[in-house]
């Protein structure tokens, strides 16, 4: 079978990188295994303009923020599914410095914050003596209906295959790619930290990191708004159903859900929550976070017929469909890819 390109992984790069292939009326066959707990699969979605305790403006806010919101409307009136939702986040502050922190933001002009004027609104379903503020223009994407969608979609037209790649069967020669009867064009690299296990990126700075997450059940809770506390509570796409999480584990014993975190935001809720909650799954996934904290995007310095599209961090949502496009649109046009993304400002070791 020939394709134009071979895309490893279909977690949110390999459906941004596929759709935006397909967007160009390029051929390709997506592989994946389908891991039940893949960061994809266990990510809440959100896209939140502002990070950090500083509350700054999320790196190039400019360029990826409407791009995301844009492209995730398009997916999702292509696949007849709402694939994104405006949701802001109430930000219940945790103490007196976090109040002063966001009121000095909103002083400063900033354009995603402000006080929130009916303070008293969520007094009946939540403990809160400092106030709460509101960050606009937030979103949820959906994933845990927009990725088995597109899946389905790239079944329908055989470009999916669930199976395990085994890089040792990869053959690469002169401008091709060869794996098992699938030649192509290119190979690309969507496969999260399992990209440390190949050849090609096992010296590209990964910084993994431990998240978990607890799906909660809260029929008394309005859907409207993500809820922030130290931890965040945000609506899933199924009724009452609410994602809460999560931590940044740079160190960690093992990758799976731990009692420590289940006991910690077990005990969170009973403090926050005034309403009855139901516990029903506990998650966790390593994101593949980078030492820079910048994604890696872009060919192989030294082996043109392989590329990447990785490191989203804690930011994939907001970052995969910009910079999925800014590679498909640098194969095809040979246009540039963002410097600091780029991954062959690595070429020095990425010596093969
Ligand atoms: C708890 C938690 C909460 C998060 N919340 C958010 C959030 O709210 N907002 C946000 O923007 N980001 C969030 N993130 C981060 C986000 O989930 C990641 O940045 C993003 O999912 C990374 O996507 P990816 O496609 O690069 O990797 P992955 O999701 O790891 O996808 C890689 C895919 O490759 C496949 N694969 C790997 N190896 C093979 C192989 N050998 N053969 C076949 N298939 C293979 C896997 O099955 C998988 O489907 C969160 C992460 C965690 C852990």
């Amino acid at each position: 079978m020939q394709v134009d390109y071979l895309i490893i992984g279909q977690g949110l790069c390999g459906t941004w990188l596929s759709w935006f292939l397909a967007k160009e009326n390029k051929s390709f066959i997506v592989i994946d295994q389908n891991e039940p707990t893949t960061p994809s699969k266990v990510s809440a979605g959100i896209i939140n303009p502002v990070t950090g305790r500083r509350m700054v403006k999320v790196w190039m806010a400019e360029q990826v923020l409407s791009f995301a919101r844009h492209a995730y409307n398009e997916i999702g009136s292509f696949l007849g599914l709402t694939a994104i939702s405006q949701k802001n986040i109430i930000d219940f502050f945790p103490n007196a410095q976090r109040r002063l922190v966001f009121l000095d933001r909103i002083d400063e002009g900033d354009e995603y914050l402000s006080s929130f004027s009916e303070q008293n609104k969520f007094n009946s379903l939540f403990h809160y003596d400092l106030g709460c503020g509101e960050i606009r223009h937030s979103y949820i994407a959906h994933l845990e209906i927009l990725l088995s969608a597109w899946q389905q979609q790239l079944r329908d037209n055989n470009q999916f295959l669930e199976e395990n790649f085994e890089v040792e069967k990869l053959v690469i020669k002169q401008d091709l790619i060869v794996y098992k009867q699938i030649e192509a064009e290119k190979i690309i690299f969507c496969n999260g930290l399992k990209s440390l296990e190949t050849v090609f990126f096992e010296h590209l700075p990964f910084a993994p990191n431990k998240g978990e997450a607890l799906i909660v059940e809260i029929p008394e809770l309005p859907q409207d708004h993500i809820y922030k506390k130290g931890f965040l509570l945000a609506p899933l796409h199924e009724r009452n159903i609410f994602w809460m999480g999560s931590n940044y584990q740079w160190s960690f014993p093992h990758p799976h859900p731990s009692k420590e975190f289940y006991d910690q935001a077990e005990y969170h809720l009973k403090m926050w929550l005034k309403i009855p909650f139901k516990i029903l799954e506990h998650k966790a996934a390593l994101r593949p976070a980078t030492l820079e904290r910048r994604p890696f995007v872009g060919l192989h310095p030294h082996q043109k017929e392989v590329g990447i599209l990785n490191g989203m961090g804690t930011k994939g949502c907001t970052l995969a469909p910009f910079f999925a496009n800014q590679l498909v649109q640098h194969i095809l046009r040979k246009t540039a890819i963002e410097p600091s993304a780029n991954v062959s400002r690595f070429q020095k070791i990425l010596l093969l």
